[in-house]
């Protein structure tokens, strides 16, 4: 069985954040759990490289474009090196196999008839290198930049999205493209059925960016260069209709395609449900199959903006709490799909209970029993803990829910049982509680592979190994 799962790619002006952080874990753990289940995966992640801002960010930094991309590309790739996260491929919208298939791809959409050249008129945000309809402002000022928009005039080449309104609103209504948690399907679905208008795809004064096949003088604008990435990742070369195919049958990782699981933060689920969807529809390549959406974070109830400092960045996240526990408690806040808040109180409080007394205290006191009393030999009894069917349905949250029941489960089982006096008193019932217990810890531990994968690891070697140590602290509390 394949599976392909991708994040978005990561515009290259941003430092790596927390929403970054959140989407890329989250699809981690859902590529290794896949992977436990021998299915081959694909993980696909990356950056959004071209644009005016991206050019002008260089241009500020003394660097040219290629330089500075270069640099912010690596930055992300240590971002996701500290947390663990293992991608099959990081892909760049500047890398030349990516442009000459955007081109291509373009170029048939050209032929297809599905691009017109039309008079673009509106209130162009510089900042966000996007044109805004007076909903998106807020008395009258771009709610990103506090800026005036200015009225701006282009001649530009649209892509006729409107044609596939009718197509787009059936695939996602009969959740032939599914698209959770089914708030967000609904909000897509009135979005669409409210009509959708052709959107303008190409830019005349913008250097930094793939030149339309046909009119050299435009760029492909962002949108459509980026979303490309889901298919070139795969080594896709922008051949569409029966060469898609063919190439398909050439290239083992294209036959990857289509997504089984495209996951993303709610502010962009309409424009992959539109436009990405829009271009794949328009030349009958197959779509991705789930879109799962997920929720932001607050900080202390709070938005979080780097101009109030009322920031976590991710670095700080794995510094202080370690690349596995940094790993959970992102995931372990909120259901994946809903908004969540954070804090550093909060996160500490979790971890000391969750980790440090919870998984951390269980592990040595059991390890300890038996070390001392056993000479470290004691065979496990097999022990149930299933979240496989919470996990196929993308609910994290519960799955970690369940392994936590199950450690305060074996908690208490050594509390009431009083194992450290049993094995004083009646050592075969001693024996056979602890055998019990050790049991549990396997099963948990292989359960916590995919989210702490480090950690998993270290418990499952402790309590496999022919003579079982209590061994160094797993989780030291945080103060
Ligand atoms: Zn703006």
């Amino acid at each position: 069985m394949k599976y392909y799962i991708t994040t978005p790619i990561y515009y290259v002006n941003d430092r790596p954040h927390l929403g970054h952080a959140y989407t890329t874990v989250a699809a981690d753990v859902l590529a290794r759990w896949r992977r436990s289940k021998g299915e081959e995966v694909f993980f696909l992640t990356g950056t959004d490289e071209h644009g005016a801002k991206v050019a002008q960010a260089a241009k500020n930094a003394n660097q040219n474009p290629r330089e500075f991309c270069d640099e912010k590309a690596r930055s992300f790739k240590n971002a996701w090196q500290r947390f663990g996260i293992e991608y099959s491929n990081f892909i760049r919208t500047t890398d030349a196999a990516h442009e000459a298939a955007v081109q291509k791809f373009l170029q048939a959409l050209f032929e297809a008839g599905y691009i017109c050249k039309a008079r673009y008129k509106g209130l162009y945000c510089q900042g966000c290198e996007q044109y805004k309809i007076p909903d998106d402002l807020i008395e009258g000022l771009c709610p990103d930049h506090q800026t005036k928009p200015q009225e701006m005039e282009e001649e530009s080449y649209f892509f006729k999205l409107s044609k596939l309104e009718k197509d787009l609103e059936q695939k996602i209504e009969s959740d032939e493209i599914k698209i959770r948690p089914v708030e967000r399907k609904n909000e897509v679905l009135s979005f669409i059925k409210s009509g959708l208008k052709d959107i303008s795809i190409s830019r005349k004064n913008v250097k930094w960016g793939i030149p339309l096949p046909f009119d050299a003088e435009h760029t492909a604008y962002v949108w459509v260069d980026a979303f490309l990435n889901y298919l070139t990742g795969l080594g896709w070369d922008g051949s569409v209709g029966e060469d898609f195919y063919k190439l398909k049958t050439k290239n083992q990782k294209l036959d990857f395609w289509p997504p089984d699981l495209q996951l993303m933060a709610k502010d962009i689920v309409r424009v992959h449900a539109t436009i990405w969807l829009g271009l794949l529809l328009a030349l009958k390549i197959p779509p991705p199959k789930n879109f799962f959406v997920h929720g932001f974070f607050t900080l202390n109830d709070q938005k979080m903006s780097k101009s109030l400092g009322n920031v976590i960045w991710p670095e700080e996240l794995t510094e202080k709490f370690g690349a596995d526990a940094a790993r959970f408690l992102l995931l372990s806040f909120t259901p994946f799909g809903q908004d969540g808040d954070i804090s550093w109180e909060k996160m500490a409080e979790k971890y000391n209970s969750d980790l440090a007394d919870g998984l951390g205290n269980l592990t040595s006191r059991v390890f300890n029993l038996i070390e001392k009393n056993f000479d470290g030999k004691i065979e496990a009894t097999k022990s149930d803990l299933d979240i496989s069917y919470l996990m196929k349905d993308i609910k994290i949250y519960e799955s970690l829910l369940t392994i936590k029941e199950k450690i305060e489960w074996a908690n208490k089982y050594i509390d009431e049982n009083k194992v450290w006096e049993l094995v004083k008193n009646d050592k075969e019932k001693g024996r056979e509680v602890l055998s019990r217990l050790l049991g549990a810890i396997v099963a948990i531990g292989e359960a916590l592979a995919p989210f702490m994968p480090k950690i998993s690891e270290k418990i499952l070697a402790r309590a496999k190994a022919g003579k079982i140590k209590k061994g160094e602290i797993l989780f030291p509390k945080i103060v």
